[in-house]
């Protein structure tokens, strides 16, 4: 793979740039790739089982089916007992795996907790388990490319700060840790700030340039909204699809509270709209 492109566009009178790693590949792209990236670059018979566990419309799930299919893996994946309700509405993301060969197991509820926790017990030494909010280890050395794509392409750019959402903070982290000469700004899109810097402490401890800026109202993670939708709109109206879980509370506070120049790192996850824009459409925000 070559160096995922810069798109520029204007926002709100503002100019931004893009750094495109929703290009990189239909399923396996944004920060999912940079986050298997190590996985990816391993042989292919070190390993022929992957295991991953959480929800059905998981980016992170997808993005490892595709990766499983490319390298010849099997893929389970557990998540808790499905309702009915959300058997009868699984999403684009969970057709899109299964399609691509993944092996899906539903674990009682009562279970799920002391299942999980046997998964890492229980591993031989051809299978690989990928903890929920990708693999941490390997999130580290891709995320230290996306600094070194990001260093040489800066040169057309010249900026001082990039930006990119936050789940878990495992992204936002490496990528501030991998780039001390930029800021960092990133959001908290499950949870609030503090749950964030408490994740991102479990993993290393989160350096001065990583900026955590603090939507002005409380969203709930994967609820519609109405002013995510416009920006949604008015992204999409610059020529670049965003995801519609993450992008809008990023764009809304960089636009809220900051005001130099940024690339944004997309960080893909558009194959999750489709059930999203249904979800938007029976809101009446469409
Ligand atoms: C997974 C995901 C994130 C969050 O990444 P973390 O490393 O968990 O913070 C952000 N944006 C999109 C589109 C994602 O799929």
């Amino acid at each position: 793979m070559q160096n995922s492109p810069i798109s520029k566009i204007i926002l709100e009178g503002r100019e931004f740039f893009v750094k495109r790693d929703d290009l990189i590949d239909p399923f396996l792209a944004g920060n999912k790739y940079r986050k298997l990236y190590t996985l990816l670059k391993t042989p292919n018979n070190t390993y022929n089982t992957i295991i991953s566990y959480g929800g059905t419309q998981s980016n992170a799930m997808l993005a490892i089916a595709a990766m499983c299919e490319k390298k010849n893996w099997q893929f389970i994946y557990y998540t808790k007992k499905l309702s009915a309700t959300q058997k009868n509405t699984l999403d684009g993301n969970y057709a899109q795996a299964l399609s691509l060969g993944m092996k899906h197991i539903e674990i009682e509820n009562e279970y799920y907790r002391n299942f999980i926790a046997s998964l890492h017990v229980e591993l031989d030494t051809k299978t690989f388990l990928i903890d929920q909010g990708g693999a941490v280890e390997a999130a580290k050395q891709g995320l230290e490319v996306l600094a070194k794509e990001i260093r040489q392409q800066n040169k057309i750019t010249d900026l001082k700060a990039v930006a990119t959402p936050s789940g878990t903070g495992t992204t936002a982290l490496f990528l501030a840790l991998a780039l001390p000469e930029y800021t960092v700004y990133t959001t908290p899109c499950v949870g609030n700030a503090t749950y964030l810097r408490e994740q991102m402490q479990a993993l290393a401890e989160i350096p001065q340039n990583l900026i955590i800026l603090q939507p002005k109202r409380k969203y709930h993670f994967a609820k519609p909204y109405k002013e995510f939708y416009t920006i949604y709109k008015n992204l999409y109206a610059t020529g670049i699809e965003f995801d519609l879980l993450y992008a809008p509370a990023m764009w809304q506070t960089l636009l809220e509270q900051t005001n130099e120049k940024i690339m944004y790192i997309h960080s893909g996850g558009v194959s999750g709209n489709g059930s999203m824009l249904t979800r938007y459409a029976k809101k009446g925000f469409i």
